[in-house]
């Protein structure tokens, strides 16, 4: 399936894809594409799409998922981008926090913030989870995934690198952080290690690799967080991005208001964001 929350911001209804491409309404069965609702997916795809409401015209799309608590980064997870960010593979992962407030549509503008002149993209793999995972197996963790989504890790590097501490200030900016159009749920991708990904901004290709080249692979990565903290129904996990940032362009090249993102991953739909300056 291909659930989606489409909408006003923060009135967004439940829906999924029909296999027309249509959105049909799904407020009759769930409140929402969050929580319990994605520890048991199987009560969805019983429904048959036909019988759903249409939805008429072409509303927003909101965030593919609704309630998140976490919203987990893994940086540094592609080798060839480590080197164009001049750092070093990490030994075990690196994790960062992106606050949950930077969640929005995957076609919402990306919000240039207050006097940023390094603001970047990073088209990313994200997990969703669905079952709580406390201590998993490696070999188990999969049983945990609700499905996937397009993740754009938007950054901004003065803030995130030159600014001292954590990156999570250079991360999670209103708006840094688009996620969908869709969930798509995990029995629609046969392996989440081998998807094409791709970037352009003003119809220039900057990224263009695949999800195999992770160095930490989806089930190492849920196993590897969920010893630290429970992962809840919910939880975003945003795997890192590969090569064709704008930091890693020579010389760098950043985002203006008027510049036109466009991204997108194999099996996973696109997202498209026009930058404007934040108020
Ligand atoms: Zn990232």
């Amino acid at each position: 399936m291909k659930l989606v929350r489409y909408g006003e911001r923060g009135q967004e209804k439940p829906g999924l894809i029909d296999a027309d491409g249509r959105i049909r309404d799904l407020s009759a069965h769930v409140a929402d594409i969050a929580g319990p609702v994605l520890e048991d997916l199987s009560v969805l795809a019983k429904i048959d799409p036909a019988s759903l409401p249409l939805v008429e015209g072409n509303p927003r799309f909101g965030a593919c998922v609704g309630q998140t608590g976490k919203f987990i980064c893994i940086g540094l997870n592609y080798s060839d981008h480590a080197a164009e960010s001049g750092m070093a593979v990490p030994p075990e992962p690196v994790i960062f926090a992106k606050y949950t407030s930077a969640i929005c549509g995957p076609n919402d503008p990306i919000l240039i913030p207050r006097g940023s002149e390094k603001t970047d993209w990073e088209v990313e793999l994200a997990v969703v989870i669905g079952k709580p995972a406390k201590y998993v197996s490696e070999a188990d963790a999969m049983d945990h995934v609700a499905g996937y989504c397009v993740c754009n890790d938007v950054s901004e590097r003065a803030y995130q690198i030159e600014r001292s501490g954590q990156w999570s200030k250079g991360k999670s900016s209103d708006n840094f952080g688009p996620i969908g159009p869709w969930l798509v749920t995990r029995d629609e991708v046969a392996n989440p290690n081998d998807l094409n990904m791709w970037l352009k901004v003003n119809g220039e290709t900057f990224q263009n690799g695949s999800t195999n080249t992770m160095v930490y692979q989806v089930p190492f990565l849920i196993s590897y967080l969920s010893q630290f903290f429970t992962l809840h129904p919910g939880d975003v996990i945003s795997t890192g991005t590969p090569p064709g940032v704008g930091l890693g362009q020579k010389p760098p090249r950043y985002l203006k208001a008027g510049d036109v993102v466009e991204l997108g991953i194999e099996g996973l739909g696109t997202q498209r964001q026009i930058c404007e300056n934040d108020a």
